[in-house]
């Protein structure tokens, strides 16, 4: 579904992903694992086409994502920090993109997807809330809701829990499990939380230093990690 074609970034002198190659399968739950500044966040924006690379190429289908206006591209993207509109009601925050993309659908049509993301999510009830007198997590969960409705071909996390509390964040996991599974939509998440990545991936990307070290699924980076730094991650050599 998508692929990283040798792909590097550099910030001025700085190479903060170094020809990455990747290819996703689609409808797999993938997640990029790896310490604070290794370069996930940056490969997961050269997939969304928020940054565009220095050297390589990336793929969505078989276009080059640059290539793709950005409401064209089947791509949406759930950020820590949520990034919903404060001043706007829940509904009308998941209902903007869609309106964006898709201006000629019927307002009624807009709506059903609406009221239906919203009881996927589990917020049957809080579509007329303004988003500012919400918990964490429902914050977080309108923000999922705004990323589906318009069922994008591919979804990219970044560290979407990270700013919730270990019982919400292990709430949250098995929800963003189970909206993967259900709608069948292509995950990529970045985390730095192993246990995160190993209890919800089919593979697991594992990076350092702008390179990727392994790439399996959680099983076999338990089983024959390559090397001691991945041992270390998936928690083996404990
Ligand atoms: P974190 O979990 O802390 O976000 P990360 O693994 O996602 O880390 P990146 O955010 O991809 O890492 O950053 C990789 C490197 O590139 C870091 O050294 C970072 O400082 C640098 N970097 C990222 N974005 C920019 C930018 N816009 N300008 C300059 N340097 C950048």
């Amino acid at each position: 579904i998508a692929e990283l074609r040798d792909v590097t970034k550099r910030f001025g002198s700085l190479v903060a992903v170094s020809k990455m190659n990747l290819s996703i399968r689609s409808g797999e739950f993938l997640s990029f694992l790896g310490p604070s500044g290794c370069g996930k966040t940056t490969a997961l924006r050269m997939l969304a086409g928020f940054e565009t690379p220095s050297a390589g190429q990336v793929l969505i289908g078989n276009e080059n994502v640059s290539d793709l206006e950005p409401y064209r591209r089947p791509v949406n993207m759930v950020f820590q920090s949520y990034a919903l509109f404060p001043h706007m009601t829940v509904e009308q925050n998941i209902a903007y993109g869609l309106e964006q993309q898709r201006p000629k659908l019927p307002k009624p049509e807009i709506m059903d997807r609406v009221l239906r993301v919203l009881e996927t999510v589990r917020l049957g009830d809080f579509g007329r809330r303004r988003t500012w007198e919400m918990s964490g997590g429902q914050q977080q969960r309108v923000a999922l809701a705004r990323a589906i409705v318009n069922e994008p071909k591919l979804l990219l996390l970044d560290e979407p829990l990270a700013a919730l509390d270990r019982k919400l964040r292990k709430e949250m996991q098995i929800e963003l499990q189970d909206i993967q599974r259900q709608l069948g939509i292509t995950f990529i998440l970045v985390t730095h939380d192993q246990e995160e990545a190993l209890s919800l991936s089919d593979r697991i990307c594992v990076m350092r230093a702008g390179e990727i070290v392994q790439v399996g699924s959680p099983q076999e980076l338990y089983d024959h990690p390559v090397t001691r730094y991945v041992a270390d991650f998936v928690g083996t050599s404990n």
